[in-house]
């Protein structure tokens, strides 16, 4: 299949980070968003990245100028009937992205792949709500999405061979790596990386050990980047329970139960960088 034109949608944190990188490797994308200051700061947000990237060498100012040409902004979902492929990045949640993927369903052309970038909910229930559920596919970046380099392409029970092999040949253009990941709850990266600081909530919980301890022992012992409270803080612990709730009950098994200081935090609004404290506080 020779894709020539994406629709991102959504463009807040992720779907402008998608669209941008869509834009820089040389397709031609439509970004779009229901809210236009989200749309007005997602493209914002592309320009300040790319004026970055020019002021460090990275980019040419002619490549800047390119990528800008190859973007344009819509708040029309119905310009979806000229792409091949979408890429949906709107919230988190099933009842909106069921609706927007019935809506997409109506609108594209039939060879049209249909991808998500959901990070935790079942592909294979979106798939089931279009006609088409062997294009539905997941395609789980991470953020950011311009620096970060691994794709999770996670295949619904529906999906076929050649939506894969597309959405994997598409990653590789984007300069990324892919792996193929089954859909089961919190995919790879979520069911790995959440039950790590769930646990180390839990030793701070128990009093085994202080929060800049834990982060210190998985820092300086185990040579992460960064400790699990750090990055849960980053995360939000918010989206940290709701993942944790996800593979709880996707799984059905007891060693994700969340633990009850996570769910402390997020009651009280503690959620993390973005709320000013977390298990740190910030500015
Ligand atoms: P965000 O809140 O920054 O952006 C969501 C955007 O969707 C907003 O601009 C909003 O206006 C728009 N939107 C909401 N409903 C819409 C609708 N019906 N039609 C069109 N636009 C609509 O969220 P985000 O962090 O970019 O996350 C988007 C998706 O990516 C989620 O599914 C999330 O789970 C997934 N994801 C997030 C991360 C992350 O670290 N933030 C990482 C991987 C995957």
């Amino acid at each position: 299949m020779d894709i020539k034109n994406i629709m991102v949608i959504g463009a807040g944190q992720m779907g402008s980070g998608i669209a941008q990188v869509c834009a820089q490797a040389g397709y031609q994308v439509l970004l779009y968003d229901k809210n236009t200051t989200a749309l007005e700061n997602g493209i914002a947000s592309i320009q300040k990245l790319l004026t970055r990237a020019v002021e460090k060498e990275r980019i040419t100012k002619e490549a800047k100028v390119a990528t800008l040409d190859r973007l344009q902004p819509t708040d029309r979902i119905q310009d979806a009937e000229q792409v091949d492929i979408v890429i949906e990045a709107v919230i988190e949640n099933m009842a909106v992205k069921k609706e927007i993927f019935t809506k997409l369903d109506e609108l594209t052309p039939d060879h049209t792949i249909l991808a998500t970038n959901t990070s935790s909910l079942p592909i294979t229930e979106i798939a089931a709500v279009t006609k088409r559920p062997e294009k539905v596919i997941g395609m789980h970046f991470m953020n950011p999405v311009p620096v970060m380099k691994l794709v999770e392409v996670i295949r619904a029970i529906q999906t076929n061979d050649e939506t894969y092999d597309v959405i994997a040949q598409l990653t590789k253009k984007l300069n990324k790596t892919s792996v193929h990941v089954n859909d089961f709850p919190g995919f790879v990266a979520n069911r790995v990386l959440m039950p790590m600081i769930n646990e180390a909530i839990y030793t701070v919980y128990e009093g085994v050990a202080s929060v800049e301890d834990v982060d210190t022992v998985m820092k300086l012992g185990m040579n992460h980047p960064m400790g699990p409270l750090t990055l849960a803080d980053f995360i939000g612990l918010d989206t940290c329970l709701y993942i944790m709730e996800v593979l709880y009950e996707g799984f059905g098994d007891s060693k994700y139960r969340p633990c009850p200081l996570l769910r402390q935090y997020v009651q009280a609004g503690w959620y993390g960088k973005k709320s000013g404290r977390g298990f740190y506080t910030y500015e």
